[in-house]
């Protein structure tokens, strides 16, 4: 299909390119945009047609529900039967940004949008791009990450060029994605706030806000028989070409023992990536995918290191395991599903 691209300034908005870009949607079709957690591929929530599109265009099952993003929180009222005082304190605390939540979805919202459940989430964006783009095209914006299902997610332009042209009516191509991984996805319909998936917006955050909060049974084991409540979270996710291991220990029995084994993979010609922290990456004797420095780095750089090691035609990655605490948590999560939870203990 033709794609129409718009390049667009995050600093410098282009009003007439993102009018486009609207009307592309309310056309009932799909658009790329940027957001601060990953790039989304979007399509008119409230239009069953609309979202089959995003489906088609990611492969993704569709008893995976959709993250539908709004332009001002007055709009939630319109999606949601009822907002409890704790989404409320979100919203006001966090919102725009990168968290979403979970409440029970009003009529408006079809099955289709919310994988079949009576319940929606919703996230309004902090990104120029992405709340220009929803408050010009004037409906709710479902949209997940704009990668082909089971990928890591896009966090560059030239990842969703790549990947996406020709496959989704528009896509604007802006800046990169400033924290990198999705949203925290934050379950309000009970009685204690749960999180499903961890993001940007921590555990501690949210605690010092609302007191208790849990982290769903689902994010402390593997277990398959274990029905997440986050339904996407089942799925393969993040998954590179590669063979990813992630090696835990020590800093520098980690760096030992990453040596040791790209030296048994070079014997049998199998190329190899290491995924690395700046400081570290003179001490390993293979080809390095630098993180960066801080944990907000390796959040904002994991995907493209991850996307980089396909580009290099790695077969195995190895990478350096991170804290559990904060942000790390997200990281971890994600590194955990992209190594389809393979760890090696140096
Ligand atoms: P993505 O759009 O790729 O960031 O993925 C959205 C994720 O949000 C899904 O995979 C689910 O884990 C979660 N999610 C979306 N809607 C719901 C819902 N109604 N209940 C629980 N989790 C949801
Ligand atoms: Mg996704």
């Amino acid at each position: 299909m033709d794609t129409l691209i718009s390049k667009i300034d995050v600093d410098n908005i282009d009003m007439e390119e993102i009018k486009k870009q609207a009307e592309i949607l309310r056309s009932g079709e799909t658009v790329i945009f940027p957001t601060e957690t990953v790039y989304g591929l979007g399509a008119n929530a409230l239009d069953e047609n609309a979202v089959s599109k995003i489906y088609e265009a990611k492969g993704r099952p569709s008893d995976n529900p959709l993250i539908v993003h709004i332009s001002d929180k007055k709009q939630i009222y319109n999606l949601v039967t009822n907002v409890p005082e704790k989404a409320e304190i979100v919203m006001d605390k966090f919102w725009p940004g990168p968290i979403t939540i979970i409440l029970n979805k009003k009529d408006i919202i079809p099955k289709r949008t919310s994988g079949g459940l009576d319940t929606v989430a919703i996230r309004m964006p902090s990104n120029k791009i992405a709340n220009a783009l929803i408050r010009e095209a004037d409906i709710p914006i479902a949209a997940p990450s704009a990668n082909i299902s089971g990928r890591p997610s896009p966090t560059r332009a030239s990842h969703v060029y790549e990947q996406m042209n020709h496959r989704v009516s528009g896509i604007i191509l802006g800046n990169d994605c400033v924290y990198g991984l999705e949203s925290t996805v934050l379950d309000l319909t009970g009685d204690i706030p749960t999180i499903l998936r961890p993001g940007s917006i921590t555990k501690e955050q949210l605690e010092k806000e609302l007191g208790t909060v849990k982290l769903d049974s689902a994010l402390e084991k593997k277990e398959d028989n274990i029905k997440a409540k986050a339904p996407g979270m089942k799925y393969t996710h993040y998954s590179p070409n590669a063979d990813v291991y992630i090696v835990l220990g020590e800093r520098f029995e980690v760096i030992d023992k990453i040596n040791k084994l790209t030296e048994e993979n070079d014997r049998k010609n199998l190329k190899t990536g290491i995924v690395c922290l700046e400081n570290n990456k003179k001490f390993y004797i293979g080809k390095t995918i630098c993180l960066g420095e801080t944990l907000e780095d390796v959040a904002s750089n994991l995907f493209d290191a991850l996307i980089q090691a396909d580009k290099e035609k790695c077969d195995i990655i190895y990478s350096e395991g991170f804290t559990n605490e904060g942000i790390g948590c997200a990281i971890m999560n994600r590194l955990l599903k992209s190594a389809g939870y393979k760890i090696i203990n140096a």
